[in-house]
Order: C-alpha cells, then sequence, then structure tokens
C-alpha cells in the first residue's frame, strides 16, 4: 500500500457512524472533475505515511472511532489491498472501502474475507461513456462485475455519480438505472467547479437542484433509495 495521509475523524464518508479516513495513492483514471489531483497525478504525490504510524493510530483510536474508510485514489490498484483491510478489521472497526469497480477480483476477494462492511462504487456515466468520462481506457465487463458482485454480497453498499452537465445527459440515467438495478442506495454527487485535475473542468456546469430532482426521482425506480448531495 502507498498512504499520502490519514483524516482523523469524519462524521460524514461513513453513514451513521465516526470514522477515520484513509487516502491510498494513485489512480487508473483521470476523470476531469476529480478534486484529489495530489492523489491522482503520480508528480504532485505526497510522501507516502509509513505504515507503521497508519496502525499506531489506529490503534489508539480502538474503541474511540466505530470506523475506517478506505479511499483514494483508487485503492484496488495495490495488490496487498486485502492483507491492509484485514488487519485494520482485526482492530475491532467497521471497514468501508471506496472503488470505482476496476478490480472486481480484489472485491471479491475482500467481500470473500467478511473483512468489508460498507462498499461505495463510482458509476462514472453509461458504459460507453466511461473511457471518455475516465480519460482512459475501461473494461466494461470489470465495472459490471463488481457492480453484480456488491449488489449480490449482501454488504452494505453505495453507487454514487458526479454529474457533470456536459458529461451526462438526463436520460444517460435510464441506462445508469438499468446497470445499478436492486441497488440499497444510489447518490447523485453535484458537481463542485473548483480545484478540478483537469483545469477546464472549472468551465463545466452542474445541473440545477430542480434538474437533480428529475434525475433523482428517474434513479428512484431503480434503486431502494437515491439521494442528492
Ligand atoms: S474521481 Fe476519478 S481520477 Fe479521481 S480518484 Fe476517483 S476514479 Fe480516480
Amino acid at each position: 500500500m502507498i498512504i499520502g495521509g490519514i483524516q482523523k475523524l469524519s462524521l460524514i464518508d461513513y453513514p451513521g457512524h465516526s470514522a477515520a479516513v484513509i487516502f491510498t495513492v494513485g489512480c487508473n483514471f483521470r476523470c476531469g472533475y476529480c478534486h484529489d489531483a495530489e492523489l491522482v497525478l503520480p508528480e504532485r504525490h505526497p510522501t507516502a505515511m509509513p505504515i507503521e504510524d497508519v496502525f499506531n493510530f489506529l490503534q489508539k483510536r480502538q474503541g474511540k472511532l466505530d470506523a475506517v474508510v478506505v479511499c483514494g485514489g483508487e485503492p484496488t490498484i495495490h495488490d496487498d489491498l486485502p492483507e491492509f483491510i484485514h488487519s485494520i478489521k482485526q482492530l475491532g472497526f467497521l471497514v468501508k472501502l471506496d472503488s470505482n469497480g476496476t478490480r472486481p477480483d480484489m472485491l471479491s476477494k475482500i467481500i470473500a474475507n467478511n473483512d468489508v462492511d460498507f462498499i461505495a462504487m463510482d458509476i462514472k456515466g453509461p458504459l460507453w461513456k466511461y473511457s471518455t468520462i475516465a480519460s482512459r481506457p475501461v473494461d466494461g465487463d470489470a465495472i459490471k462485475n463488481s457492480i453484480s458482485l456488491i449488489i449480490k454480497s449482501g454488504v452494505d453498499h453505495e453507487f454514487r455519480t458526479t454529474v457533470v452537465k456536459e458529461l451526462l445527459d438526463v436520460k444517460d440515467f435510464d441506462e445508469i438505472g438499468k446497470m445499478v438495478n436492486g441497488a440499497e442506495r444510489f447518490a447523485l454527487q453535484k458537481f463542485m467547479p473548483a480545484k478540478t485535475l483537469n483545469p477546464q473542468f472549472t468551465r463545466k456546469f452542474a445541473y440545477s437542484d430542480a434538474e437533480m430532482e428529475t434525475i433523482r426521482k428517474k434513479m428512484s425506480k431503480y434503486v431502494k433509495m437515491c439521494v442528492v448531495r
């Protein structure tokens, strides 16, 4: 693992629980709207935090924090992620994993080990738009397999999409809805045109609140709960 840093307390990253957030370094996507350029772009990567420091911190928070969230970058690009998450779980924390869904093999291993309590997966858009939005070649079958694995896993989960007007049409959510049909929860994330990985995205637009509500209603036909945030 390469750890870029820890947020010592978050009350919003794990629904209903206090959590520490661990940021892993590196990502296999280059979404223009990404707000984590320092974790994604190799030339901006922070100095890695020693793993011993991560576990020293977590041991001190046992009994004080409910959960640990592992996010990125993209955590599943690190082959030792299952062992890392297992070690966190052994300390007694709830574990949430945030992923872009490109490594279903990795998700499968972590789920089979019973080491994860919540999985949040990004849905970039309809599959045919993935490579454009992620600015990288994308294996659509891997994305579909991850979605299916998560929905069938019995693990609490959320799918979420950052909604940039120039990238996603309202009608795209019919296809997105079919992709995640039967999921527990879906979050529509308002696009914030600031501090974006691709500077051109500071000139792109978010949908209005009324338009987001239209999309929320559309998605509610496919998932148990859809929220806007
Ligand atoms: S938004 Fe895209 S580029 Fe940024 S961390 Fe997530 S998957 Fe990687």
